[in-house]
């Protein structure tokens, strides 16, 4: 049965309280029977927008099996059109009621970004060069913010592309806007923290 966007929370919540409590229980291996029912399809409970950084791995950091949530994962969670299209096929397709945007402390792609920001330079690649021209627009009103910097600067910055993230899923996709105001999917921002192996619900206002 799908749970409501509620449960689906509530469900990643608890998954983390024990990964970050060191008492997960969920295996990460099948048995020959689990294998043969995933033939038949999957109901993944939840879509995670996550950054790629090898840190942060959704179904360890939710304490969550093979087959429970929908992972999208590019370098600092950039909402690219096929990261869009895959959130509109959990959406459509899978019936996922919940779609959490993960970022995390210490962000190398919003450094990055920071840094072309503050000194550009051509050294980028061009593939570099375009998940900061993807992740540069939620951050430049933070340029303005003198009082802003070093790690501080990062902080708020992480918190500021999850929530640019959020805003470009729903500005992108009006399968996104339908299926929220419907109340059929909710969308979350979070935020895990490296050192503690805590997931952080940011506040929707922010
Ligand atoms: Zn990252």
């Amino acid at each position: 049965m799908v749970p409501t966007p509620g449960q689906a929370l509530e469900r990643l919540e608890a998954g983390n309280a024990r990964y970050a409590e060191g008492h997960p229980t969920s295996p990460h291996f099948q048995t020959a029977s689990q294998r043969q029912r995933a033939v038949e399809g999957q109901e993944p409970f939840a879509t995670i927008l996550a950054c790629a950084d090898s840190r942060v791995p959704p179904e360890l950091v939710f304490d969550q099996s093979c087959g429970e949530l929908f992972v999208v994962r590019t370098a600092g969670h950039a909402v690219t059109p096929v990261v869009t299209g895959s959130v509109e096929y959990a959406l459509t397709e899978l019936g996922v009621p919940l779609v959490l945007v993960l970022g995390h402390s210490g962000c190398g792609a919003v450094k990055a970004t920071l840094d072309e920001m503050s000194s550009p330079s051509l050294r980028l690649t061009p593939g570099l060069a375009a998940v900061v021209e993807c992740v540069r627009p939620g951050l430049e009103p933070l340029s303005s913010r003198g009082d802003l910097t070093g790690d501080a600067l990062v902080a708020t910055a992480v918190r500021a592309n999850v929530a640019a993230a959020l805003r470009r899923l729903r500005d992108a996709s009006s399968t996104v806007r339908e299926y929220e105001q419907a109340g059929r999917v909710r969308l979350v921002g979070a935020e895990y923290g490296i050192g503690t192996g805590r997931v952080t619900l940011l506040d929707p206002r922010e």
